[in-house]
Protein backbone atom coordinates (compact mmCIF):
# COMPACT_ATOMS: atom_id res chain seq x y z
CA UNK A 1 0.00 0.00 0.00
CA UNK A 2 1.41 3.23 -0.61
CA UNK A 3 1.15 6.27 1.77
CA UNK A 4 1.79 9.64 0.80
CA UNK A 5 4.67 11.21 3.09
CA UNK A 6 5.82 14.88 3.36
CA UNK A 7 9.30 15.76 3.72
CA UNK A 8 11.35 18.53 4.62
CA UNK A 9 14.99 19.40 3.34
CA UNK A 10 16.92 22.23 4.21
CA UNK A 11 20.90 23.13 3.96
CA UNK A 12 23.67 25.80 4.81
CA UNK A 13 26.56 24.68 3.81
CA UNK A 14 28.40 24.36 -0.08
CA UNK A 15 26.27 24.38 -3.19
CA UNK A 16 22.71 24.74 -1.17
CA UNK A 17 20.60 23.91 -4.23
CA UNK A 18 22.51 21.51 -5.64
CA UNK A 19 22.73 19.70 -2.47
CA UNK A 20 18.98 19.94 -2.25
CA UNK A 21 18.35 18.97 -5.82
CA UNK A 22 20.53 15.55 -5.28
CA UNK A 23 19.01 14.93 -1.90
CA UNK A 24 16.01 14.79 -4.00
CA UNK A 25 17.13 12.91 -6.60
CA UNK A 26 18.08 9.95 -3.73
CA UNK A 27 14.96 10.35 -2.21
CA UNK A 28 13.20 9.25 -5.44
CA UNK A 29 14.61 5.67 -4.85
CA UNK A 30 12.51 5.79 -1.35
CA UNK A 31 9.40 5.78 -3.56
CA UNK A 32 7.72 8.49 -6.45
CA UNK A 33 8.54 11.99 -6.08
CA UNK A 34 5.03 13.47 -6.86
CA UNK A 35 5.87 17.61 -5.40
CA UNK A 36 8.39 19.42 -5.23
CA UNK A 37 8.25 22.84 -3.56
CA UNK A 38 9.87 26.26 -4.62
CA UNK A 39 13.27 26.81 -2.39
CA UNK A 40 13.34 29.58 0.09
CA UNK A 41 15.73 31.25 1.89
CA UNK A 42 15.50 30.95 5.86
CA UNK A 43 17.13 32.66 8.69
CA UNK A 44 18.29 30.91 11.04
CA UNK A 45 16.68 29.48 14.56
CA UNK A 46 17.62 28.27 17.29
CA UNK A 47 21.47 28.39 16.66
CA UNK A 48 21.36 31.78 14.99
CA UNK A 49 25.07 32.19 14.65
CA UNK A 50 25.52 30.43 11.11
CA UNK A 51 24.81 30.92 7.26
CA UNK A 52 20.87 30.77 6.15
CA UNK A 53 19.45 27.96 4.84
CA UNK A 54 17.77 27.18 1.62
CA UNK A 55 14.66 24.84 2.46
CA UNK A 56 12.39 23.34 0.47
CA UNK A 57 9.35 20.51 0.77
CA UNK A 58 8.40 17.11 -0.75
CA UNK A 59 5.66 14.82 -1.46
CA UNK A 60 6.86 11.29 -1.90
CA UNK A 61 4.40 8.09 -2.24
CA UNK A 62 6.00 5.23 -0.87
CA UNK A 63 5.35 1.49 0.40
CA UNK A 64 7.83 1.72 3.02
CA UNK A 65 7.15 1.93 6.57
CA UNK A 66 7.58 5.27 8.62
CA UNK A 67 10.88 3.53 10.53
CA UNK A 68 12.82 2.23 7.55
CA UNK A 69 11.88 5.49 5.41
CA UNK A 70 13.46 7.62 8.28
CA UNK A 71 16.20 5.09 7.80
CA UNK A 72 16.46 5.86 4.60
CA UNK A 73 16.46 9.76 4.49
CA UNK A 74 19.26 9.47 7.82
CA UNK A 75 21.55 7.45 5.14
CA UNK A 76 21.30 10.12 2.24
CA UNK A 77 21.80 12.45 4.70
CA UNK A 78 25.36 10.52 5.55
CA UNK A 79 25.96 9.36 2.52
CA UNK A 80 25.90 13.18 1.23
CA UNK A 81 28.15 14.10 3.97
CA UNK A 82 26.10 15.38 6.66
CA UNK A 83 28.52 14.97 10.52
CA UNK A 84 26.26 16.02 13.66
CA UNK A 85 29.14 18.28 14.64
CA UNK A 86 27.11 21.26 16.42
CA UNK A 87 23.43 20.30 17.73
CA UNK A 88 20.90 22.57 15.66
CA UNK A 89 23.89 23.69 14.27
CA UNK A 90 25.47 24.09 9.94
CA UNK A 91 24.36 21.12 7.74
CA UNK A 92 25.19 19.98 4.35
CA UNK A 93 21.50 18.16 4.36
CA UNK A 94 19.02 17.78 6.93
CA UNK A 95 15.84 15.82 5.98
CA UNK A 96 13.04 15.49 8.19
CA UNK A 97 9.59 13.39 7.79
CA UNK A 98 6.90 15.87 8.38
CA UNK A 99 4.10 13.65 7.68
CA UNK A 100 3.08 9.86 7.45
CA UNK A 101 -0.25 9.84 5.81
CA UNK A 102 -2.21 10.70 8.69
CA UNK A 103 0.02 8.48 11.12
CA UNK A 104 1.00 9.97 14.73
CA UNK A 105 4.21 8.36 15.58
CA UNK A 106 5.88 8.56 18.38
CA UNK A 107 9.33 6.27 19.46
CA UNK A 108 12.64 7.11 20.86
CA UNK A 109 13.92 7.62 17.31
CA UNK A 110 10.93 8.60 15.08
CA UNK A 111 8.13 11.10 16.03
CA UNK A 112 5.96 12.31 13.46
CA UNK A 113 4.32 14.85 13.08
CA UNK A 114 7.02 16.15 13.00
CA UNK A 115 7.03 17.99 16.65
CA UNK A 116 8.48 21.64 14.85
CA UNK A 117 6.16 21.64 12.34
CA UNK A 118 3.27 23.51 13.67
CA UNK A 119 5.90 26.20 14.77
CA UNK A 120 8.12 26.76 11.81
CA UNK A 121 7.72 29.25 8.88
CA UNK A 122 10.32 27.68 7.36
CA UNK A 123 8.44 24.82 6.55
CA UNK A 124 4.83 25.36 6.77
CA UNK A 125 5.18 28.13 4.09
CA UNK A 126 6.69 25.35 1.74
CA UNK A 127 4.91 23.27 2.53
CA UNK A 128 1.18 25.12 2.09
CA UNK A 129 2.53 25.45 -1.42
CA UNK A 130 2.47 21.61 -2.25
CA UNK A 131 0.14 20.56 0.40
CA UNK A 132 -2.13 22.94 1.69
CA UNK A 133 -5.20 21.17 2.64
CA UNK A 134 -3.13 18.49 4.39
CA UNK A 135 -4.52 17.40 7.89
CA UNK A 136 -1.85 17.53 11.28
CA UNK A 137 -3.39 14.54 12.83
CA UNK A 138 -2.85 15.84 16.02
CA UNK A 139 -3.92 19.34 15.93
CA UNK A 140 -6.72 18.90 13.44
CA UNK A 141 -5.63 21.63 11.42
CA UNK A 142 -4.59 21.67 8.18
CA UNK A 143 -1.21 23.36 6.87
CA UNK A 144 -2.97 26.18 5.55
CA UNK A 145 -4.57 26.95 9.09
CA UNK A 146 -1.13 26.63 11.05
CA UNK A 147 0.95 28.80 8.22
CA UNK A 148 -1.73 31.75 8.98
CA UNK A 149 -1.81 31.23 12.69
CA UNK A 150 2.02 31.71 13.08
CA UNK A 151 3.00 35.43 14.12
CA UNK A 152 4.13 38.00 11.78
CA UNK A 153 7.16 39.21 13.15
CA UNK A 154 9.08 35.54 13.26
CA UNK A 155 12.11 34.73 11.30
CA UNK A 156 12.78 35.60 7.51
CA UNK A 157 10.93 33.15 5.08
CA UNK A 158 11.94 34.73 1.83
CA UNK A 159 10.63 33.23 -1.70
CA UNK A 160 14.35 32.10 -3.35
CA UNK A 161 13.47 29.82 -6.20
CA UNK A 162 11.90 27.34 -8.89
CA UNK A 163 11.81 23.96 -7.58
CA UNK A 164 14.91 21.73 -7.97
CA UNK A 165 14.72 19.19 -11.04
CA UNK A 166 13.31 16.27 -9.97
CA UNK A 167 11.60 12.84 -11.10
CA UNK A 168 8.16 13.41 -11.32
P1 LIG B 1 17.08 18.24 13.71
O1 LIG B 1 16.45 17.83 12.40
O2 LIG B 1 16.08 18.37 14.83
O3 LIG B 1 17.97 19.42 13.61
P2 LIG B 1 18.73 15.89 13.38
O4 LIG B 1 18.50 16.01 11.90
O5 LIG B 1 20.14 15.81 13.87
O6 LIG B 1 18.00 17.03 14.20
O7 LIG B 1 17.93 14.60 13.82
C1 LIG B 1 18.18 13.94 15.00
C2 LIG B 1 17.28 12.71 15.12
O8 LIG B 1 15.92 13.07 15.09
C3 LIG B 1 17.37 11.68 14.02
O9 LIG B 1 18.47 10.81 14.21
C4 LIG B 1 16.04 10.94 14.14
O10 LIG B 1 16.17 9.71 14.82
C5 LIG B 1 15.21 11.87 14.99
N1 LIG B 1 13.85 12.13 14.48
C6 LIG B 1 12.73 12.03 15.24
N2 LIG B 1 11.65 12.32 14.52
C7 LIG B 1 12.08 12.62 13.27
C8 LIG B 1 11.41 13.00 12.07
N3 LIG B 1 10.06 13.14 12.03
N4 LIG B 1 12.15 13.21 10.96
C9 LIG B 1 13.50 13.08 11.00
N5 LIG B 1 14.21 12.73 12.11
C10 LIG B 1 13.50 12.49 13.23
MG1 LIG C 1 16.71 16.32 10.92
Amino acid sequence: METTCYLSLGSNLGDRAATIAEAIQRLAKAGTVVAVSSLYETEPVEYLDQPWFLNCTVALRTTMAPRPLLDAVLAIEQSMGRRRIVLKGPRTIDIDILLYGGETIETPVLTVPHPALGERRFVLAPLAEIAPDALHPVFRKTVRELLQSLPENGPEVRLWGKPPDSEQ
